[in-house]
């Protein structure tokens, strides 16, 4: 009671919650998957799927409602979550490398006294600077048999890479330095495309039918030609091989290539023992549900994952001095408006599941609307090792948080940025401001703006930007939008890092080649 009774005075007074959790310096457990959506977690709602161990650490802590990416994409996000920095301030807006000199909250975690440990998916193109120890999948990643680099070269780690990376991730723990903290950031490659799953829930889920979300088939009427143009559609855009269909016999690798690389129009499945040949709406309802199947029962590995960690976490005596946090580097469409992949500003792709214990210190159960970003996370680490907080990072403090609800003098915006155009998935460049009750987006290229009551309309299927009702509406918005590029420092003439080009992401797509996934 007392640190909650603290933590409400910290929202006001920040200097009394460093100094009270630099006593603590906790551990921090940071598990991070990529791409997963928090409506693909109970805990959060989900009408798709169940996962027991999520909702154990929900339950257990707290749940942030509202969390968001700045930037919805991999490599964006993952910078922006190690520098506490806005892409347009850390040189990460695309699919550019990280700046090996750039200093991270892993360089100031280990500064202060912390053993830093960085596992799985990096996806930064450089090495991992600010690491006593990183061990770390190439590019990508792959999830069979997955390569692992660390400073002293690569192996293949046989296996399903998401039980690959909890085994190191347990076999770190045992083996740390005692008489330190840690900060360790175990991150999957799941559920990322292309889906794969292991075989147990492979067989698991395939025999599921998935509820469809209601907004499957949104026609985007009345939206930015964005919506229309873009190409990440569950309908149009899945290929053979996101769909997990088997070539014919007799192909040349390049023939092959090509043919899984096609948006089937038909399909020919065995139903009862006899073929039939699905076209129009009944081939759409299967590819929706072959892209769930997969989808959720990666997922589901993730899921037995968190459980493993916080059983290990609690039989070896770690529990209570260890913050654990799940989050996803993003959210995903889930056929929500039609769509598969992220990018967008709109909820179920810019929205990241954020769970978090540490008892004694977060309030089991807590339940948290409060508008909250990634740039946050990495100046929540610091506070909470007694750091002081850098000039240069753009987030808050999570800790006030840890007790549920929303601190008086708690932020009332966000600010988003796309920019990945011309770019995958043909997803036009914008931004956007979001409030506690309304989203407004600025498609810049096109000069087409959207509006959405997300009280009245959570889904974002009604676009209000022209309502002569909502004018003053959009008014107020558009200054404080201006404003917080303003406060940000967001110019539109951002920085970008190097391209990717001789490195460790290159070095591994050759040996990938040689790999019999890589047929696929
Ligand atoms: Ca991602």
């Amino acid at each position: 009671m007392f640190l909650r009774v603290l933590l409400r005075v910290g929202a006001l007074v920040g200097l009394v919650i460093s100094a009270e959790a630099a006593a603590k310096r906790p551990n921090i457990l940071f598990i991070m998957t990529d791409d997963h959506a928090a409506h693909a977690i109970s805990a959060y709602g989900s009408t798709v799927n169940t996962t027991p161990n999520m909702d154990r650490l929900a339950a257990q802590g707290l749940r942030l409602g509202r969390c968001y990416a700045v930037n919805s994409i991999c490599t964006p996000s993952r910078a922006t979550i190690l520098t506490g920095q806005y892409s347009h301030k850390n040189g990460v807006p695309v699919f550019n490398h990280l700046d090996p000199a750039s200093v991270t909250v892993a360089h100031r975690l280990q500064q202060a006294g912390y053993y830093t440990a960085m596992l799985g998916k990096w996806h930064l193109g450089s090495e991992p600077q600010g690491f006593d120890h990183w061990n770390i999948l190439p590019g990508q990643g792959r999830y069979i048999d997955p390569v692992l680099y660390d400073r002293d070269g690569h192996r293949i780690y046989k296996g399903y890479a998401t039980e690959v990376i909890t085994d190191l991730a347990i076999d770190l723990l045992k083996n740390r330095p005692k008489d330190k903290p840690f900060f360790l950031m175990c991150h999957h490659k799941a559920p990322h495309r292309e889906w794969t799953p292991n075989d147990r829930y492979r067989r698991e889920f395939a025999g599921r039918t998935i509820p469809e979300p209601s907004t499957l088939r949104d026609d985007h009427v009345g939206r930015a030609d964005a919506l229309r143009e873009q190409r990440q559609s569950v309908f149009r855009d899945l290929t053979r091989h996101d769909l997990k269909l088997v070539p014919p016999a007799g192909l040349t690798v390049a023939e092959r290539q090509r043919w899984v690389g096609e948006v089937p129009v038909e399909v020919e499945i065995v139903v009862d023992g006899r073929k039939k040949v699905l076209r129009g709406d009944e081939l759409d309802r299967w590819k929706y549900q072959r892209y769930m199947q997969d989808y959720l029962a990666c997922v589901q590995s993730v899921d037995d994952s968190v459980g493993r960690l916080m059983d290990w976490l609690d039989a070896n005596g770690l529990r209570e001095d260890t913050l654990v946090i799940y989050t996803s580097d993003q959210g995903f469409f889930l056929g929500d408006h039609g769509l598969y992949d992220k990018r967008f500003m709109y909820e179920p792709s810019s929205r990241m599941p954020f769970l978090a214990r540490w008892p004694g210190h977060i309030q089991p159960g807590a339940v948290s609307d409060a508008l909250a970003i990634n740039c946050d996370f990495a100046p929540t680490f610091l506070d909470l090792a007694g750091v002081p907080l850098p000039a240069g990072m753009q987030g808050r403090s999570l800790a006030p948080l840890f007790a549920g609800g929303t601190p008086v003098g708690w932020r009332e915006e966000i600010y988003y940025r796309y920019y990945h155009d011309p770019g995958h998935h043909n997803t036009a460049a914008h931004y956007g401001i979001r409030t506690g009750t309304h989203k407004l987006i600025h498609y810049w290229k096109q000069d087409q703006w959207e509006l959405y009551d997300l009280v009245a309309d959570p889904d974002e299927m009604r676009n209000i930007y022209s309502s002569p009702a909502a004018q003053t509406l959009v008014a107020g918005l558009k200054a404080r939008l201006k404003q917080l590029q303003r406060d940000l420092g967001d110019t539109g003439q951002h920085t970008v890092g190097p391209l990717p080009k001789d490195d460790v992401d290159i070095r591994v797509k050759q040996m990938d080649r040689k790999h019999p996934d890589s047929q696929l």
